[in-house]
């Protein structure tokens, strides 16, 4: 199945960004922004469970989900950026949340060509690719259904021998 590529390792790294996109109901769309919001919180954020970005936002604007994954309400978000400055591990920059909302549909149903923001993306960080199943060794991981994403996963259960070391 073709899914919208992100690689986190290249994206984080990257400084402004170039990247165009598609999304035809809203011309100032940037749905690179909220995809690298999507994968991060899916993959690299801690999942706290007294989660200090949560507790810092005085807008009720982060919850955490029952399954430890943060949804960010974004109409209540001000982009005041006190969550970035809470996370004690830095998952939150600053560019993920402005305060014009965008959207990422990941072009479902685009029948020729790539997306803009893999044509435009001059890292080549983000790519249309037929993957059919997740490749941990590999460091690529499903976040949802039609996205994949390449980045150094955290989790819970792979900290536990450092542990108790
Ligand atoms: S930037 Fe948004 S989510 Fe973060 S603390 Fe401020 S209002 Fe809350
Ligand atoms: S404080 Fe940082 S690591 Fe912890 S839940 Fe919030 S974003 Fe994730």
């Amino acid at each position: 199945m073709k899914r919208l590529f992100v690689d986190l390792e290249i994206c984080n790294r990257c400084g402004d960004c170039q990247v165009s996109c598609d999304y035809f109901y809203h011309p100032q769309n940037n749905g690179i922004a909220s995809l690298r919001e999507y994968a991060t919180f899916a993959t690299i954020c801690r999942h706290c469970e007294q989660a200090p970005c949560v507790n810092s936002c005085y807008h009720n604007a982060l919850e955490r989900q029952p399954d430890g994954h943060l949804k960010r309400y974004k109409m209540r978000c001000t982009s005041c950026k006190s969550c970035t400055v809470a996370c004690p591990f830095g998952v939150i920059f600053q560019d993920f949340i402005p305060y014009l909302d965008s959207r990422c549909d990941y072009c479902v149903g685009l029948t020729a060509g790539a997306p803009k923001c893999v044509t435009t993306c001059p890292e080549k960080a983000i790519e249309v690719r037929d993957i059919g199943e997740e490749d941990l060794e590999s460091d690529i991981y499903f976040v949802g259904e039609h996205l994949a994403v390449h980045t150094r996963k955290w989790s819970r259960e792979d900290m536990q021998p450092l542990k108790k070391k």
